[in-house]
């Protein structure tokens, strides 16, 4: 939670309530599969502590996150979590990972014999997941090397905890390359008959059930975020920044807007200058130049286009054709429900990801509909 001291300062209010309804959802969806919850990236930037035991609360108890740290930083919300590491063993650190009860989601001969050598050492098996790189390119063991590890696996009495991949496409339903992954991972589980499996993220998690096995591991779903593409997004929405007016002015037609004067008015223009720029994960290809449309955001139940280009701190708005009476202090939504992170993603050329994972700037967070029981300390 940052400070924030200014009284015209924007905010992001955070919907827990959504949160658990969102992952609740996804658990129904997952039918006899456990329904696990990514958490990384400070919980896709909503914050770890809240989101994590929001969750817990919901009935979530295996947590996947990219680092140790922020494995640690989870282990101090949540003491009884079950807690994977998706980026792995960092070498020399296999002590600190069992020192907060983190499991490392193995990815190559390396990270294993390190982690089988220091089970060797303390005399006792230590919980891990095994990753296999089914054509990702990206984190995990080849599939030709599924017997070597089966082997290695044998000798020290060491348990896998599961045995995981991660989809490339699973975003884009008929793609082929989903059933090609499967149809490999199924193969390396013939080897491992007895160890439980998983997958899915949100996407193929909402895809097929085909793709469940034991767990599944959805992130940006939790998060209202759309999955897959092409279809309408299910999910609630979970998130609502809004930025204050700092000046409203009347612009002639031929004037222009912004660094650069990229932008020429083709009217008589009410510009509305607003508190949110770069800086604060307003993206600068949200600018409006010339005949490329850019960002919109919401106010009084319309849509008012940004117009020249996004800086650090500010940014203009045409609200010309906007209804009601507006005033310097008005919030002026960024995203919520007028206004999508998918919507903003789009038209900043990226994803949802990005959008929520780049809003830790200057913008106060606040919590709402925080289920009983969940401390926010
Ligand atoms: C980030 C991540 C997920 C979650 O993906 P979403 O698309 O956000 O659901 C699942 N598994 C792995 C390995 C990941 O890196």
């Amino acid at each position: 939670m940052t400070h924030n001291s200014t009284l015209l300062g924007g905010g992001i209010t955070v919907d827990l309530g959504a949160i658990a309804r969102n992952w609740k959802a996804l658990d129904t969806i997952s039918g006899r599969a456990l329904t696990g919850a990514v958490v990384k990236a400070d919980a896709y930037s909503l914050g770890i502590k809240a989101v994590s035991r929001t969750l817990y609360s919901a009935g979530a108890r295996f947590f996947f996150v990219a680092t140790p740290d922020e494995g640690m930083a989870l282990r101090e919300a949540l003491p009884l979590a079950h807690i994977f590491v998706l980026n792995g063993l960092v070498p020399r650190t296999a002590r600190d990972y069992a020192a907060y009860n983190l499991m490392p989601v193995l990815a190559s001969m390396g990270q294993l014999t390190e982690w089988l050598d220091f089970c060797l050492n303390r005399g006792a098996a230590a919980p891990a997941a095994l990753h296999f790189d089914t054509g990702f390119n990206r984190l995990g063991f080849r599939v030709k090397e599924a017997e070597l590890v089966k082997r290695e696996i044998e000798q020290p009495r060491f348990e896998p905890q599961m045995i995981m991949s991660h989809f490339a496409c699973a975003d884009q339903p008929s793609h082929e390359m989903t059933r090609k992954q499967n149809g490999l991972f199924q193969g390396v589980l013939n080897l491992f008959p007895n160890i439980p499996a998983s997958l899915a993220n949100s996407a193929a998690t909402m895809t097929s059930k085909d793709y469940h096995y034991d767990m599944v591991r959805p992130g940006i779903a939790v998060y209202g975020g759309r999955a897959v593409n092409g279809r309408p997004n299910p999910m609630a929405n979970v998130i609502r920044m809004e930025a204050p007016i700092l000046q409203i002015k009347e612009a002639r037609v031929g004037e222009t807007v912004g660094y650069g004067a990229q932008y020429r008015l083709r009217r008589d223009t009410r510009i509305a200058v607003i508190s949110i720029g770069y800086a604060d994960g307003f993206f600068r290809s949200l600018s409006g130049i010339g005949g490329q449309v850019g960002g919109k955001v919401a106010l009084n139940g319309a849509l008012a286009p940004v117009i020249g280009r996004v800086s650090m701190d500010m940014t203009a708005i045409d609200i010309t054709d906007v209804p009601g009476f507006i005033q310097p202090g008005d919030q002026v939504e960024v995203l919520g429900d007028s206004v999508t992170i998918d919507d903003q993603a789009d038209a900043a050329r990226t994803i949802g990801y990005e959008i929520l994972t780049t809003l830790n700037g200057r913008f106060q967070r606040q919590y709402v509909n925080v289920p009983d029981g969940v401390s926010l300390d």
